[in-house]
């Protein structure tokens, strides 16, 4: 099969979104972002045997290339419109690419998502996909607009996917189909002050919160919230994972104290005037557990 062969049977779909007037087959896409909206634009690559291996089903891998783009938008509190994707492969492998399809568009149709063009090249796996939301005008959630005295707040419950790397015997759902935010990103617009997606653990993202804001804060480690496989074992064993691993693809956001949060979400601790990150029961005793990727600053 040549390239654009691999692009008609498995690319090209026929379900097409009316803003754009030129999907695959040109040399560029063109679509229509709506009237007094901004673009909002992101990628991210996923490497093999770096941030996947080959216990990740093709089918899987194509979901979640997608998943963690969307998660991007949803942290900017954008409504997802295309995405592009640019694919590395050794050989050219039939049913490889039927799963990996199936995959992608399973979450590309549940939210709406047209794939309007990329690139195929021969080389070790890997995928990049590029995906484009908009915004209404100053409409988008920051890293860099925590306020002192905001609460902070999460969505979903942390720990599970690094809990499932770790333990073999774990559905690896979490993992492998992690769910972009989408839907609360967008509620939060007008809401949070400022919002990111936890891809590298608690802890590593809302110190980007924390940096960009120059704020600090308090997080009550005993409220943040756990699925019920992770709150049956000890604190001490699953915090760790719940502050500090990744591939959550959760929400954490800031919002007014004074405010109810429009969407599902647990309070976990306060946006602080004083730079740096306390970790604490909610009874005042410092957590002095272990804490991956903590950067004091
Ligand atoms: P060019 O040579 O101009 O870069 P290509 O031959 O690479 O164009 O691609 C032809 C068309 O197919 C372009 O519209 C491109 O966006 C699209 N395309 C290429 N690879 C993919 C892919 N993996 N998924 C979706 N569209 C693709
Ligand atoms: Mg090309």
């Amino acid at each position: 099969m040549n390239e654009f062969s691999i692009i008609e049977k498995f690319f090209v779909k026929k379900k097409n979104r009316p803003d754009v007037s030129i999907g695959i087959g040109d040399d560029g896409a063109i679509v229509s972002v709506p009237m007094n909206h901004e673009l909002v634009i992101t990628t991210d690559t996923l490497v093999n045997n770096i941030h996947f291996d080959e216990k990740t089903s093709p089918e899987n891998l194509g979901y979640k290339s997608l998943a963690v783009n969307l998660s991007d938008l949803a942290a900017m509190g954008a409504t997802p419109a295309w995405f592009t994707l640019a694919l590395t492969m050794p050989q050219v492998d039939e049913n490889w690419l039927t799963e990996f399809s199936h995959g992608l568009f399973d979450l590309a149709n549940a939210f709406h998502v047209q794939l309007i063009g990329g690139d195929i090249t021969r080389g070790p796996l890997s995928i990049t996909i590029g995906a484009l939301g908009f915004v209404p005008n100053n409409g988008a959630l920051l890293r860099s607009t925590a306020k002192a005295h905001d609460n902070i707040y999460v969505t979903g419950t942390l720990g599970d996917a690094g809990f499932s790397l770790k333990n073999l015997d774990f559905a690896r759902t979490r993992l492998d189909r992690p769910t972009p935010r989408v839907h609360e990103g967008e509620k939060l617009r007008g809401f949070a002050h400022a919002a990111i997606d936890i891809s590298d653990g608690l802890v590593s993202d809302l110190g980007h919160i924390l940096e960009k804001s120059q704020k600090g804060a308090i997080i009550f480690v005993d409220q943040i919230p756990l699925s019920d496989t992770l709150r049956a074992l000890s604190l001490d064993k699953v915090l760790p994972y719940a502050l500090a691993s990744g591939d959550d693809y959760e929400l954490c956001f800031t919002m007014d104290e004074n405010k109810k949060p429009p969407i599902e979400c647990t309070l976990i601790g306060k946006i602080t005037e004083d730079a740096g990150l306390r970790l604490e029961f909610s009874d005042g005793k410092k957590y002095d557990g272990k804490v991956d990727g903590y950067q004091h600053f």
